[in-house]
């Protein structure tokens, strides 16, 4: 029987991970190998993806994969025995009552890791450079902002648009720490472990702080195994050991230390403990160059030895080739086992060696029964399962598990979990819109409009030219003003998605939306971006960002300026007033469902051109409920505010200038009394004859939809600037044209600062290609409302 067969709270365990490359490395890496033991917990509310327990974590699966896993049923006390072992309870407990004593092993001097022979630290003045790496939710970002305090800088790592945040640490000057991706294996899976792997291997850290989830212990030492092998000096930091000790459970640090080969320090990243004493110990092993102990960690006992020798016979065989490439080389090793391309590619090796290599591999998996892969993985789990038996006495009841539960039955629930996603994103944006964030901007905007009187007076009082003045006023003032209002909308949806992401609830989310999403060859995790697009493309577009693959970014926020944003309802208000008396309602419902049926459509298409290929397989963790710490939130807030002012003072303080002056000029150059007269009216007369097809062929028209660009509600302030009454209005459009222009204006390009989101996460030629496809795709709506409106009406 397959994982697929099995009902709910039945238990079963695994003997065969079907499917092929690199999405079956991956379920191998989060544990899902022959032999573990899987319950299953639960089917999402539209019975698409399931929710498995496996190596004590939550993970998910879609069926379809779930289908290509072979399992055999197993009893519930049979499952239950798996995980905890009376008997290795009784030896750990009497173990730690004989240990209590010895304090914690010392920093080298006639340590374990270090002796005074062998020393020779780094010179004076080397920049400590440290690589912190982890699992996802195992507190990286809570360390990381632990060990720098507010000195930070972000950048991005070469070539792709992840986030490389990296400091000092606070108290050493000469030291560096960068927060890599959250990873779950050192297979390069998705764009972000590639971009962790690359780091490690080619930027050498002086060393590497492995933060590991102590609540989750044996998923996040399957990264350490690898990490270890890097032969890089490193240390690992156990988090969330309040939580640990809070239920009972405890760690024999110096016993693991003993196993593993390097230091291991508990630690409480949220609540600041232990982290002076992970400091002391990662400077140290950095500046002594004190490199792990131990790689071996395949057994020569353990079925025959025969990973032990295929790893170690291949050891030897490239070992010329990995000193060449830098590469070390039991990492080598076990990566060309596992058939690893970069890898290969990089040592360069002969034909004949990889022949002799793929012998050597095909003679393992012959004699463990295991393909490559399989045996790989099992021998890391395999010696975590030792290690965790000696060294961890696990809490019998988590309080966090439990409340995690509870919380899952009602925010996961089959009947529940849609209602309360609506309910709480429904909150959200009323928060934001109509409460916070509007009560901010209201704030901003008085204090804009204040700062613009006294430069009008002080200009006025100074005599300065009219041009000088209408630049600095009409333009500046009011086009950055505008865009500015954006940014207390920003910021405050930024701090609930950033609550709803360090709570934990985003992975549910994605979950219980993962079979929606899929239609349109998405993930689940896009839910969130394109919901935001209805609060505004610029927020949606920076939370993006998340999104694990490349692949599936592009097309989420390709589609998120479908989403009609709110700062289009006041064109929409305008419009429905003058045309469609007393059917406003009616109006707004069908134009947010065109812009969805449009992005589904535009979805579907480019599904089958452009992005190719499935989603990111939904291979995912649901970590527990944790609450979130205040000093995390408050550090994004203020990374994504001053990344927003940025732009707003770069790019689009150049696109205000540009509209201000064709708007403000003629073709002379002189100051315009007569907006007719204007560049801006001259560039729209040529191209109005593009709207004819919708019934419009005016320049005051287009010259309202060139203003929007800026922001979509100057479309409504610059026709009645223009137009001056409804009376002048209707003269030039009909019901049926206005119908279109409505179209039109709900999917034509986004506004400059959502243009600008765009091109700082996907780059220029993505920007200008998203500007083009919206405008075709508005006019060939705009044309097919006023074709089809003039047949019927
Ligand atoms: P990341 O995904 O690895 O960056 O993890 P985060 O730093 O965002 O942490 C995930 C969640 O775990 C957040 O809600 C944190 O507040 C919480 N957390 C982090 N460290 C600890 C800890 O030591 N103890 C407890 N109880 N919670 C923690
Ligand atoms: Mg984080």
């Amino acid at each position: 029987m397959t994982l697929r067969d099995l009902e709910i709270g039945e238990s079963c365990r695994i003997t065969a991970v079907g499917g092929e490359g690199e999405l079956r490395q991956h379920f191998l890496d989060m544990g899902v190998i022959p032999g573990a033991v899987a319950t299953l917990i639960k089917y999402a509310p539209m019975g698409d993806p399931m929710e498995l327990r496996i190596h004590g974590y939550a993970l998910t699966l879609r069926l379809a994969d779930a289908q290509q896993i072979e399992v055999v049923q197993i009893s519930a006390a049979e499952a239950k025995a798996e995980e905890d072992d009376a008997a290795s309870i009784q030896e750990k407990q009497s173990y730690a009552k004989r240990q209590t004593v010895e304090e914690h092993p010392g920093l080298g001097e006639g340590g374990r890791f270090h002796d005074k022979a062998t020393e020779h630290a780094l010179p004076e003045g080397t920049i400590l450079t440290f690589a912190l790496a982890g699992n996802q939710n195992s507190g990286k970002t809570t360390l990381f902002n632990q060990l720098t305090g507010s000195n930070q800088h972000v950048g991005n790592f070469p070539g792709v648009t992840v986030d490389r945040k990296s400091g000092a640490i606070r108290g050493y000057p000469g030291t560096e720490v960068t927060d890599l991706p959250g990873i779950y294996s050192m297979s390069p899976y998705t764009s972000e472990e590639l971009v962790s792997r690359e780091y490690i291997l080619h930027e050498k850290p002086k060393g590497i702080i492995n933060i590991v989830d102590a609540t989750n212990i044996e998923r996040n030492l399957y990264l350490t195994m690898q990490l270890i092998e890097l032969n890089i000096p490193m240390v690992v930091a156990l988090n969330m050991m309040d939580e640990m000790q809070g239920n009972g459970g405890s760690v024999l640090i110096n016993r693991m230390e003993k196993h593993l080969g390097v230091p291991v320090i508990p630690i409480s990243a949220a609540k600041n403990q232990g982290v002076s004493e992970l400091i002391e110990h990662a400077i140290h092993v950095a500046k002594y160059q004190e490199r792990p102990k131990r790689q071996d960690f395949c057994d020569e006992q353990e079925h025959g030895g025969a990973v032990h020798r295929c790893i170690h016979a291949i050891m030897h065989l490239i070992e010329d080739h990995a000193a060449a490439a830098e590469i070390p080389i039991r990492f080598a090793a076990t990566k060309l086992v596992e058939g690893d391309q970069h890898i290969m590619e990089a040592l360069k090796l002969t034909q004949n060696e990889k022949e002799m290599i793929e012998h050597i591999i095909v003679q393992m998996e012959e004699e463990r029964g295991l393909d490559r892969n399989a045996a790989i993985a099992d021998m890391r789990f395999s010696f975590i399962e030792r290690l965790v038996k000696k060294t961890v006495i696990k809490p019998t009841e988590s309080k966090e598990a439990i409340r995690s539960a509870k919380l899952d039955r009602l925010l996961t629930g089959k009947y529940t979990a849609i209602p309360m996603f609506i309910l709480i994103m429904g909150i959200v944006f009323w928060l934001t819109f109509n409460v916070i964030g509007a009560f901010l901007q209201d704030l901003l905007a008085q204090g804009v409009d204040a700062l613009t009187k006294l430069a009008d007076q002080g200009l006025t009082a100074l005599g300065t030219s009219p041009a000088l003045h209408s630049l600095l006023i009409d333009g500046i003032f009011t086009g950055v003003g505008s865009v500015l209002s954006f940014l207390p909308i920003v910021v405050t949806l930024f701090f609930f998605l950033s609550l709803l992401e360090d709570t934990g609830y985003m992975a549910r989310i994605a979950f219980v939306m993962d079979k929606l999403l899929r239609k349109i060859g998405l993930s689940g995790r896009s839910i969130v971006p394109m919901l935001v697009g209805f609060g505004c493309s610029v927020p949606a577009v920076m939370s993006s960002r998340t999104l694990p693959s490349e692949r599936d970014r592009k097309m989420t926020i390709m589609l998120i300026p479908f989403m009609s944003c709110s700062a289009k309802l006041p064109i929409y208000g305008f419009f429905t007033a003058a045309f469609f008396p007393g059917r406003g309602a009616l109006i707004m419902v069908l134009l947010y469902f065109t812009g969805i049926l449009v992005g589904v459509i535009v979805a579907k298409i480019s599904q089958c051109t452009v992005f190719k290929g499935e989603a990111v397989p939904f291979v995912m963790e649901l970590p527990n409920y944790r609450m979130p710490g205040f000093k995390n939130v408050m550090q994004l807030l203020w990374e994504k505010a001053k990344d927003f002012i940025s732009r707003a003072f770069t790019i689009i303080t150049l696109a205000t200038i540009v509209v201000w002056f064709l708007q403000t000029f003629d073709f002379g150059l002189n100051m315009v009394t007569d907006s007719g007269r204007s560049i801006l009216a001259v560039i729209a007369g040529w191209i109005s004859p593009i709207f004819a097809p919708m019934g419009f062929s005016n320049w005051k028209i287009t010259s309202a939809l060139i203003t929007g660009f800026m922001a979509k509600e100057s479309v409504v302030s610059t026709l009645q600037i223009l137009f001056g009454s409804d009376a002048a209005l209707h003269a030039v459009l009909t019901t049926v044209s206005a119908a279109a222009l409505l179209v039109f204006c709900l999917l034509y390009t986004p506004c400059v600062a959502a243009i600008a989101s765009i091109h700082r996460e996907l780059g220029r030629k993505w920007a200008i290609g998203v500007v083009v496809l919206q405008c075709a795709i508005a006019w060939l709506c705009g044309v097919i409302v006023y074709q089809v409106g003039m047949l019927l009406f």
